[in-house]
């Protein structure tokens, strides 16, 4: 069972401004996706200190990414605390964190983009700036269902059971066509995603580990 919803009034206004006004700076998605991984990662840690629940370690918790050129994905995947149905409807239905409100204010104050991305913790709707369709697979800690959340407009995004093997995320963006003035495809370039990571994550403290599909 699955139903179209739609985006909360203000959620949708930042994720039209992130569709339709971001031309600089594209690439600090990956920056904002994978410290989502990080800090879900952090939470399991976390409840997993305070419940003195065994068998949960930092080291089992890599950040995988991986690129397959055919499909023109990627994907970054946790081994977090994850999101029940109720956690995807709120968490990515609604984004009003003040970063992204305050992100919102410059750019209707028409700041030159080129600088304040980088500023503000835009957060998830980043992944819009570079793919028109976004699969969120995720599976609470502790929960036998998982769910996935799925968006390819502004418009809404479903939410129905879906099969993930582990508790944590795993995000896939389709990437949006080529245009003449952006490539998405550079993103498919494992090197660059490499300088990515190291440029904007090497603050992380899991490993991210990366694996290429070539065809
Ligand atoms: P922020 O990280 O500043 O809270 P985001 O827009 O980046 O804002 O993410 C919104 C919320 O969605 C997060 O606070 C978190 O609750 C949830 N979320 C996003 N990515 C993940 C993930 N990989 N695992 C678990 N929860 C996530
Ligand atoms: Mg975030």
């Amino acid at each position: 069972m699955s139903e179209k919803k739609q985006f909360k009034t203000e959620s949708k206004r930042l994720l039209d401004l992130m569709i339709n006004s971001i031309y600089t700076h594209k690439e600090i998605f990956l920056r904002e996706l994978v410290s989502n991984a990080s800090d879900a990662s952090d939470k399991l840690y976390y409840k997993a200190l305070q419940e003195n629940i065994n068998g949960i370690s930092r080291e089992d918790m890599d950040i995988f990414l991986s690129i397959d050129k055919e499909k023109r994905t990627i994907t970054i995947e946790d081994h977090g605390i994850g999101m029940d149905h109720d956690e995807l409807e709120e968490r990515l239905g609604t984004i009003a964190n003040s970063g992204s409100n305050e992100f919102k204010n410059a750019l209707e104050k028409g700041v030159d983009n080129v600088d304040i991305i980088g500023q503000f913790g835009v957060g998830f709707y980043s992944a819009f700036m570079v793919a028109d369709k976004v699969e969120v697979f995720s599976k609470k800690y502790g929960e036998d269902k998982a769910y996935a959340w799925v968006s390819d407009t502004s418009d809404g995004y479903e939410i129905f059971e879906s099969g993930l093997d582990h508790h944590g995320t795993k995000i896939v963006l389709h990437l949006k066509d080529n245009t003449e003035e952006e490539n998405y495809d550079e993103y498919l370039s494992q090197y660059e995603i490499e300088r990515l990571i190291k440029k904007y994550s090497d603050y992380i403290h899991y490993p991210i580990k990366m694996e290429m599909t070539v065809s």
